[in-house]
């Protein structure tokens, strides 16, 4: 790595971040709540989805204590079509962590909290208390590992260090909140992973990538991930009224503490059959409304979901044994005031 690009990179990336930086709201505040509540929206979500959940979830929840004292419904409610909602339940359970004290202002005693990593506690420790902290983010690798062209792979710990001291090493201490979002801007805005900008960008009379024309060759990736097929089939049961048989999901997999109606699923396609042949629904009239054919496919980041979802009528008194089972009724009202899976929310708005 040559110490001529190292000074380079920040005398050339400020000055463009200055004219052409995007105006994001969190990046209006210095409170660590803000943006500790922005950057865990942020994360596996796009910016453009996460400003408008950022705009309420912040009023909604001012300061830490607000957060801490929101019951789970409520949260899931208001965070329902972000996903991943464990990242909603981990900042409740850190912000009750910390209730009523002093955010911690050291970069250590940031990372202490519970579902932090080092990227989260880089981007709080820079933009709140000015620390000089490097986050290293899929913009940041792409970034640098073309501007230094490493071609070490950056989904890997040897790769991910190199980038992550040598970020350390440029963040500097006059403004690492600008040095941080500059990164991040250019890699969004410049350095794009398909259609890297060259032409227009700051750093292209410094970059080793641009120079030897491999800027489309990098950042070398070494692994993939594994990514599972899940078959969901859901059963959406109705009683006269109209309303719906509902459940609280209550395993730690995916969509933990959202609601969801009787499910059949498996690693390989659940057949009608395997509704119509279940013990709890022995004897029972029920009324077919809809048979669906076609899955809606959704993808998490290890699994595919290819969801079904049937519906039938059912007598109110028929349900029993799904009301031992902690199913209830809902109107479609209530269900309005639950958080859903979002596949089973579209479903939801269209009946
Ligand atoms: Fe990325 Fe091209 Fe800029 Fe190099 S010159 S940092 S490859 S956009």
């Amino acid at each position: 790595m040559s110490t001529w690009n190292m000074e380079h990179f920040a005398a050339l990336l400020l000055p463009w971040y200055r004219d052409n930086g995007r105006d994001l709201p969190w990046r209006h505040t210095r409170d660590p709540w803000l943006i500790w509540l922005s950057e865990v929206i942020l994360q596996q979500t796009q910016i453009a989805q996460g400003i408008s959940y950022y705009r309420n979830l912040s009023s909604m929840y001012p300061t830490k204590e607000d957060l801490a004292r929101a019951p789970e419904d409520e949260l899931m409610r208001a965070w329902q079509g972000l996903g991943y909602y464990s990242r909603a339940r981990n900042l409740q359970s850190a912000a009750r962590s910390i209730f009523g004290k002093p955010f911690p202002s050291t970069y250590e005693g940031i990372l202490s909290l519970k579902g932090v990593g080092p990227y989260t506690a880089a981007a709080i420790a820079s933009m709140a208390f000015s620390l000089p902290r490097a986050v290293v983010d899929g913009n940041v690798l792409r970034v640098l590992s073309r501007y230094f062209l490493i071609e070490e792979p950056v989904d890997t710990a040897k790769g991910k260090a190199l980038i992550q001291r040598l970020s350390d090493e440029m963040v500097g201490k006059e403004d690492p909140a600008a040095y941080n979002q500059a990164v991040m801007d250019l890699g969004a805005m410049v350095c794009r992973p398909q259609n890297p900008s060259c032409q227009t960008c700051p750093l292209q009379g410094c970059c080793a990538a641009f120079m030897a024309g491999r800027a489309k060759d990098l950042p070398v990736k070494g692994k993939s991930v594994k990514v599972r097929d899940r078959y969901m089939r859901y059963l959406l049961l109705r009683d006269e009224a109209g309303r719906l048989l509902i459940r609280k999901r209550s395993s730690n997999g995916i969509w933990r503490a959202l609601y969801e109606w009787i499910l059949f699923e498996s690693d390989e396609e659940v057949p009608l059959s395997r509704i119509l042949e279940d013990g709890r629904l022995k004897g029972v009239d029920l009324e077919c409304l809809n048979v669906s054919e076609t899955p809606v496919l959704h993808r998490l980041t290890h699994l595919r979901l290819h969801i079904l979802v049937d519906s039938a009528r059912i007598r109110y008194d028929q349900a029993m044994k799904f009301l031992d089972e902690g199913y209830e009724w809902a109107t479609l009202e209530q269900c309005q005031e639950k958080a859903f899976p979002r596949p089973l929310l579209v479903y939801l708005k269209e009946s």
